[in-house]
C-alpha cells in the first residue's frame, strides 16, 4: 500500500512541462536550502502544510484525463521540495504510469542512483534537472545555501546527457551569487545540452526587498551587464541574503540566451 505524504496537488499546470497541459503533486522535504525557494514551507516545515490524500489525488486524476485539440494531456509532474528523497517514489510513479499517465520529475540532482533507477525502469518519460550554479563546491553552496557533493549533481547531469530520455536543464538567475564568471563555466560544464531552461530569479513569497546591501548591489548591477559573483553564501545571513538581490532585467535574460546558443542545442527563457 502506497504510503506517501503529499502537500500540494496542482490539477491543471501549463507552465511546469513545456507543450503540455499537466497535473502537479508537490512532495515535502528538502536536502537544500536555496535561498530562493517558492516552496519554502515545504522545506523547511513541511509538518506546517496539509496532507493531501493520494486517494483523493487519484480520484481527480482519474476524471481529469481529457484532450484538448493540438496540446498533449495526461502528464503528472512530480516536484518538491526533492521527489527523490522519498523512498516510495518508484511505486508513485508506477501508479501513475498504469493509470495511462506520463512523468515528469522536477528534481536538484543530489541523488544520481534514484534518477537512474527510475530512468533505467521507463518510469518517467521527462526530467527536468536543476543545475543551479557551476559544478564546484563553492559555487553550488552559495546557491544551495548547505554543502552539496557536485559529483552527484554531475552524475545526474551526465545520465540525461547519455540516455535517451527527454530532458530540460534548469538555472535559476540568481544575480549576486551567478556572475558572468560562474555562467561562463556553467555554460561549459553543459555543453550540448539538448535544452537549458532560464528562470529569472523572483523575490520569494513574504520576502521584502530592502537594506543597503540590496542598493549596493544594484549600483553594481547598473555598471556591470551581469553582476559580479560574489561569496555572499558564507558572509551573510539566509534572511537578508533574500532580501536584498532582485531579477536580472529581461535584455540580461536575452543576453545570457544568445550567448548560449554557443552551447546548447536549445535555450528558452520560462514564463
Ligand atoms: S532544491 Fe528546490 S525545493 Fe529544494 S530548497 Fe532548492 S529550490 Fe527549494
Amino acid at each position: 500500500m502506497l504510503n506517501l505524504t503529499i502537500k500540494g496537488f496542482l490539477e491543471n499546470s501549463f507552465l511546469d512541462w513545456p507543450g503540455r497541459i499537466a497535473s502537479v503533486i508537490f512532495l515535502p522535504g528538502c536536502n537544500f536550502r536555496c535561498y530562493y525557494c517558492h516552496n519554502w514551507p515545504l522545506v523547511a516545515y513541511p509538518a506546517s502544510v496539509p496532507t493531501i490524500p493520494l486517494e483523493q489525488i487519484f480520484k481527480r486524476l482519474d476524471k481529469f484525463r481529457y484532450k484538448r485539440s493540438g496540446v498533449a494531456v495526461g502528464g503528472v509532474v512530480v516536484s518538491g521540495g526533492e521527489p527523490t528523497l522519498h523512498p516510495q517514489l518508484p511505486e508513485l510513479l508506477g501508479e501513475l504510469k498504469m493509470r495511462g499517465l506520463a512523468t515528469k520529475l522536477d528534481t536538484n540532482g543530489s541523488k544520481p542512483d534514484v534518477l537512474c533507477r527510475l530512468v533505467h525502469q521507463g518510469l518517467l518519460d521527462f526530467v527536468a534537472l536543476d543545475i543551479k550554479a557551476p559544478l564546484e563546491p563553492e559555487a553550488y553552496a552559495d546557491v544551495a545555501g548547505c554543502p552539496v557533493d557536485v559529483r552527484s549533481i554531475r552524475k545526474s547531469l551526465d545520465l540525461l546527457l547519455s540516455d535517451g530520455i527527454d530532458y530540460e536543464l534548469r538555472t535559476t538567475l540568481t544575480p549576486a551569487i551567478l556572475g558572468q564568471d560562474r555562467l561562463q563555466r556553467l555554460l561549459e560544464q553543459i555543453r550540448g545540452a539538448k535544452r537549458w531552461t532560464l528562470q529569472n530569479y523572483r523575490i520569494p513569497p513574504g520576502i521584502g526587498k530592502s537594506g543597503n546591501q540590496r542598493s549596493t548591489l544594484d549600483r553594481r548591477r547598473s555598471t556591470n551587464r551581469c553582476a559580479p559573483a560574489v561569496p555572499i553564501g558564507k558572509l551573510i545571513p539566509l534572511e537578508l541574503k533574500r532580501s536584498f538581490l532582485s531579477p536580472y532585467p529581461a535584455s540580461t535574460l536575452e543576453r545570457i540566451k544568445r550567448l548560449a546558443a554557443n552551447y546548447v542545442k536549445e535555450c528558452r527563457i520560462a514564463a
